[in-house]
């Protein structure tokens, strides 16, 4: 029997002209670091509208994609939108990846016009020249001198407000795109190799942003104000503009103030109602507010995730600070909201035992546990396994068919982390299978800094390990075995790094090792590692850290 149903496709277009016909009065709040610069969501619409139609005029056509390389604000919010909208291809550039990683991304993308805060011009200025796709640039802010740095190479550059003032101030937004097509893509790296690239569809965001505004998720409404942390260039910022937008939220965008103090400050003057972030924000947070007397009282609930969320720290924040921390697990893979931890019906918000989960499956969200020989594990909260997962926001495959040994041959998403599942749905991570490292909520790959150490002439074997810290979650430990008859010193190694790898991934904790244990297969056998340091077995030389 066919339903009587209308088929009206869920897009980013309908997204978008939601937002704007019912709550044209909403605010979007940019941070400029003592005071906010509020736009509305009229105004933001006509700049999506503005540059949906610049964005054709510079030749991006529909399905084409266009990049993003800013911070959360009113621009990169219209971008969001209207790139979608208009059926183009929005891609979020994650400003923090290495530059060479950077570039692929964008060719491996075909960006061909990328839009850059002038505050990131600098960065963006390293890699551009190896971006062989990207034909115009906008920057949004700035003068003369600043677009000047982008200049030399094939790519226009130009001034965002400049061209996109020139342009008609509505967009015909197509209500029929096909909801099953790509709207926006993201490159995660917290795989090894190359980054891999996740095409989300209208539909997969819509959904996903519909299942945001959940009670039992985010609980977002129009008397909401969202202090939108997560960088928008990392997993959607968890979905939280399109939610925000979907449910008519006041937005308020950190821009690049995202320490503790320029929050605190944006915190006490717009009062936001919900926060999200990875537990490094909050945990600077804390400290800060602990020694700045900080007016945090508008803030319902923040949700903790992207990495463990240590329970020491959701405590002192509900003892301390009388805020909820929530936490909540998903991937870039999973758009990326697919577990959170609110205590079932019957427990207090201080049942520890609840909160310390790493979350409960999301509606629409499968989730498995699947032991090493492959076999599927009861959910009785003790049989332990790789998480595997699927539903509507879940990715089916990586742009490009790469890396297709991350889905299971029925279909799932293999995540990488290990674990247990309940029989009320809540999943308890105490795993990960996959090697890499993730420090403040971001990867650092730690085959790379394995590969680039052993390019050192003194370093015979180099091994990679995350190891837990207190502030970034986690932070890498380097083990080095030196070449007979050689002597090189963890500073000497540090600096050596610095040529081919990030400030931010330089590890802090060298180990001098006489050989990297191996299994019986002959790969670096890091579990061991990982418990001689957890046993304070190895002599760990601690640099100062490089991280501000
Ligand atoms: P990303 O794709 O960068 O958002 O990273 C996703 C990964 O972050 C997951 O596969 C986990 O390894 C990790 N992660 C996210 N949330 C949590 C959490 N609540 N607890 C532990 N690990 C998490």
């Amino acid at each position: 029997m066919q339903s009587t149903m209308q088929d009206t496709p869920l897009s980013m277009a309908m997204l978008l002209r939601h937002g704007l016909d019912t709550y044209a009065d909403s605010k979007v709040v940019t941070w400029l670091g003592e005071s906010g610069r509020t736009s509305t969501y009229a105004e933001v619409g006509e700049t999506a509208a503005r540059l949906a139609n610049a964005l054709r005029r510079l030749g991006v056509g529909p399905g084409e994609r266009a990049g993003t390389f800013q911070w959360n604000n009113a621009e990169h919010l219209a971008a969001y939108l209207g790139i979608p909208a208009s059926g183009s291809v929005l891609h979020t550039l994650n400003i923090r990846l290495f530059p060479e990683q950077l570039a692929y991304t964008a060719n491996h993308a075909e960006d061909k016009v990328l839009i850059c805060d002038a505050s990131i011009v600098p960065v963006l200025a390293k890699v551009l020249q190896e971006m062989k796709t990207v034909e115009h640039v906008l920057v949004v802010g700035g003068d003369a001198d600043v677009r000047e740095q982008l200049a030399g190479g094939s790519a226009q550059i130009h001034d965002f407000h400049e061209v996109v003032d020139a342009e008609e101030p509505t967009f015909a937004w197509d209500d029929k795109l096909d909801e099953r097509s790509g709207a926006s893509m993201c490159y995660t790296s917290g795989t090894t190799g190359n980054p891999k690239g996740v095409v989300y569809s209208h539909r997969s965001l819509f959904l996903h942003a519909m299942a945001g505004c959940m009670g039992s998720a985010f609980g977002i409404s129009d008397r909401d104000r969202l202090l939108a942390i997560v960088p928008m260039f990392h997993a959607s910022g968890w979905g939280m503009p399109f939610q925000g937008w979907l449910a008519g939220a006041d937005l308020l965008m950190p821009d690049r103030f995202l320490q503790a103090e320029p929050l605190a400050k944006l915190i006490e003057q717009e009062k936001p109602t919900f926060s999200a972030a990875v537990p490094t924000v909050f945990n600077d947070l804390l400290r800060y507010v602990d020694e700045h007397k900080t007016d945090v009282s508008s803030l319902r609930t923040v949700v903790c995730g992207g990495a463990a969320v240590p329970l020491s720290l959701m405590k002192a924040w509900h003892e301390r600070h009388n805020i909820t921390l929530i936490q909540a697990w998903g991937m870039t893979e999973t758009s990326p909201l697919a577990a959170i931890a609110h205590p079932p019906a019957d427990a207090a918000l201080d049942d520890w035992n609840w909160r310390s989960k790493t979350g409960r499956i999301f509606p629409a969200v499968e989730c498995r546990v699947v032991s090493e020989d492959g076999v599927i594990q009861p959910n009785d909260g003790q049989a332990v396994g790789e998480f595997e997962v699927r539903g509507p926001w879940v990715t089916a495959s990586y742009y490009q068919g790469d890396d297709p040994s991350k889905f299971s041959d029925d279909g799932w998403l293999r995540t990488g982390d290990v674990g247990f599942l309940d029989a009320k749905g809540f999943m308890q991570i105490s795993d990960r299978s996959k090697d890499v490292i993730k420090s403040g909520g971001e990867w650092i790959s730690s085959v790379d800094l394995e590969n680039a150490l052993m390019g050192h002439p003194d370093v015979m074997e180099a091994a990679v390990v995350a190891v837990p810290d207190e502030r970034w979650s986690e932070r890498p430990l380097a083990s080095v075995v030196v070449r007979q008859g050689a002597t090189v010193t963890a500073d000497e190694l540090r600096e050596f790094l610095g040529s081919s790898v990030a400030k931010w991934q330089l590890p802090e904790r060298w180990a001098f090792i006489e050989s990297v244990p191996k299994t019986s297969v002959g790969k670096f056998d890091k579990k061991v590692i990982r418990a001689r340091y957890a046993e304070g077995e190895l002599e760990v030389v601690e640099l100062e850290s490089k991280l501000k």
